[in-house]
């Protein structure tokens, strides 16, 4: 990849399962890359493919790694953030059906599934999504503000199961 001159490279790292970019470059060991000052934002570049790749390229280079997949299960929330990038509202109705979510998880082969909304504790079906999740992904993921699992230790004690 070449933008004005400034050349980048990309390579996979199984030991923190990331695809890192690094900028002029040349060494590309994982020691380079926890030293790095971009560290802590790999975890956005991780599917930058590398230099004069087709999609289709593109494609077959991702699919030789593990895959991951965020699902924003709901765009209801009981906060109201300034800084909402999910543009979440407090009365929003629509949820991910379970249905469509087991399909999507049975057809893919997901090493890592991320539950996110929005306010995932809001979605009726939470613990069902996350037993889902966990028949097929070795890490799930749960963003969460926290509100419910304080309130409901039920709550909490149903999905700590799983993690
Ligand atoms: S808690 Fe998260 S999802 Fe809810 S409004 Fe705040 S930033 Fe958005």
């Amino acid at each position: 990849m070449n933008f004005k001159n400034i050349s980048y490279s990309c390579r996979y790292f199984p030991e923190i399962d990331r695809f890192c970019i690094s900028q002029n470059e040349k060494s590309s060991t994982f020691d380079y890359v926890i030293k790095s000052k971009f560290y802590s934002s790999f975890e956005y570049y991780r599917y930058i493919p590398g230099p004069n790749l087709t999609l289709s390229q593109i494609d077959k280079y991702l699919l030789k790694y593990p895959c991951e997949c965020c699902f924003e299960i709901t765009k209801s929330c009981n906060l109201k953030c300034r800084i909402c990038i999910s543009d979440a509202v407090g009365t929003a109705k629509n949820m991910l059906s379970i249905s469509k979510f087991r399909r999507i998880i049975e057809k893919n082969n997901f090493s890592r599934v991320t539950l996110t909304g929005g306010e995932p504790t809001l979605h009726p079906d939470l613990y069902n999504l996350i037993k889902t999740s966990s028949k097929k992904a070795s890490n799930i993921i749960f963003s969460t503000n926290g509100i419910n699992i304080g309130i409901s230790f039920l709550h909490a004690q149903q999905i700590s199961h799983f993690f």
